[in-house]
């Protein structure tokens, strides 16, 4: 008798930087407060794609 296989629970690999999917609300950008391609459940900051791009120009700029 070979024991039931224990029922293991197949997580979704979920990709670094997720962006909303329809229907699921959307943080807010922390600089502007317009919504953002990523959802609610992220954490940390997050930014809107202007601002994001804002940052990366700063970035760049910046030494
Ligand atoms: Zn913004």
């Amino acid at each position: 008798m070979e024991p039931e296989p224990y029922c293991a629970t197949d997580l979704p690999s979920v990709p670094a930087v997720a962006t909303a999917e329809p229907g699921v609300p959307v943080a807010d950008c922390v600089l502007c407060g317009e919504p953002t391609e990523h959802p609610a459940t992220v954490s940390g900051a997050t930014l809107c794609p202007r601002c994001e791009w804002q940052q990366a120009q700063r970035g760049a700029c910046s030494g």
